[in-house]
């Protein structure tokens, strides 16, 4: 009878039950990210994502109380910002002892053929829920994530409206709703052919919010919630990959109706260095030297990243194109504080132009390593 979105229950994902200790959700939740992370679980890797973003997910709420008492006490729908508008679930209607035995067959035959639509109405939009969570992109050079940073963002999210403290009512007065008497919700029995049905709609008077007012907030007509800037300090670690996400908990919108805010994402970007590459946590660079450089050895300054100069040795006989380790001067890795490598790639620069002298030499260079290359022959031949 359910939507075909239907969710699973959080505890039969993690296979615990509904008393399950912190210690045996982490365990449980461990035991199957080991099992079902892509990058390791030998299903699928279509199965093992959506197997793992499942999980996932019923952890982020079952390892916080304060999600895991919402999704108690309202199922998906107090925990779930993608149905804000009011998810259908059984939950909702556990209101009243009576009700129960009577829903259980009525909404299975009756509600199962109607997509849902009049269950999603029963359920009240008005009971407290998380508010939504909101995602910030935010870009960074490698010298950020040599360093760290720490920024101020503004983000204009949803706040709880500080005149009526979320309530809606004018001064944050109100009083218990005498429709439904606080439940949110009233029922109606009406004769059909099949018998009685029992109905359950949303309270008229308070709109499901199970209290009422006399005058309505002015500054948020209502609503309880109202568009605002913050400015959020954020520190991004040194280290950060490309599209690593920091989760500032509670910096998301405002929840509903006393329900907690949501999350607020960042998810970071690093730009592209116009001299380094970045290899995890190594640099590649290139530099240029000359050729006698590279037969007889020597050394190349090289500016690393953080603008200083490094003279890096060239040992004798060294190629074109070969590449110069330098230890300690790449990247940190996020939470560590050893950094990786800069590889040095060495190139040759050629000159557009020579003066008679050294036009002389190179010519002379070149004479010799023919000549050489012919006695190694002879030699070969035996001539
Ligand atoms: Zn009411
Ligand atoms: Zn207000």
């Amino acid at each position: 009878m359910a939507d075909d979105g239907q969710k699973r229950d959080y505890y039969e994902v993690l296979g615990i039950s509904k008393d399950a200790t912190p210690d045996e959700i982490k365990k449980a939740y461990r035991m199957l990210a080991k099992k079902y992370h892509p990058d390791v679980s030998t299903e699928p890797k279509d199965v093992a994502e959506a197997k793992f973003k499942e999980i996932s997910e019923a952890y982020e709420v079952l390892s916080d109380s304060q999600k895991r008492q919402l999704y108690d006490q309202y199922g998906h729908a107090g925990v779930d910002s993608q149905f804000s508008g009011g998810h259908f679930t059984w939950d909702d209607f556990t209101h009243g002892d009576d009700l129960n035995d009577i829903f259980g067959d009525l909404f299975g035959s009756f509600f199962g053929g109607m997509g849902g639509g009049s269950g999603r109405r029963a359920a009240s939009p008005n009971a407290p829920h998380a508010g939504e969570s909101l995602r910030y992109d935010i870009e960074v050079s490698l010298l950020d994530v040599l360093r760290g940073k720490e920024a101020e963002i503004s983000i204009p999210h949803v706040s709880v409206c500080p005149d009526c403290r979320g309530t809606g009512s004018k001064g944050g007065k109100v009083h218990t709703c005498p429709t439904c008497g606080g439940r949110g919700q009233v029922q109606s029995i009406k004769r059909t052919p099949f018998g009685q049905m029992v109905s359950v709609s949303e309270c008229p008077t308070c709109r499901g919010r199970g209290s009422s007012y006399d005058e309505c907030c002015p500054k948020c007509r209502g609503a309880g919630r109202i568009e605002s800037t913050v400015k959020v300090s954020i520190k991004i670690p040194a280290g950060v990959e490309d599209n690593m996400r920091l989760r500032i908990a509670g910096q998301g919108d405002a929840g509903y109706n006393g329900g907690p805010s949501g999350d607020l994402y960042v998810v970071i970007h690093v730009k592209d260095d116009k001299r380094f590459k970045r290899n995890g946590s190594d640099l590649w660079v290139e530099a240029e030297t000359t050729y006698p450089r590279l037969v007889l050895g020597g050394s190349v300054d090289v500016t690393n990243l953080e603008g200083q100069t490094v003279n890096v040795t060239i040992p004798s006989g060294t190629q074109v194109g070969a590449v110069l380790k330098v230890s300690g001067m790449g990247l940190p890795t996020v939470n560590r504080s050893t950094r990786g490598a800069m590889y040095v790639k060495l190139g040759i620069k050629v000159p557009k132009r020579t003066s008679a002298y050294e036009k002389e030499l190179l010519q002379k260079l070149d004479a010799d390593a023919g000549s050489k290359k012919k006695a190694k022959l002879k030699d070969k031949l035996g001539l």
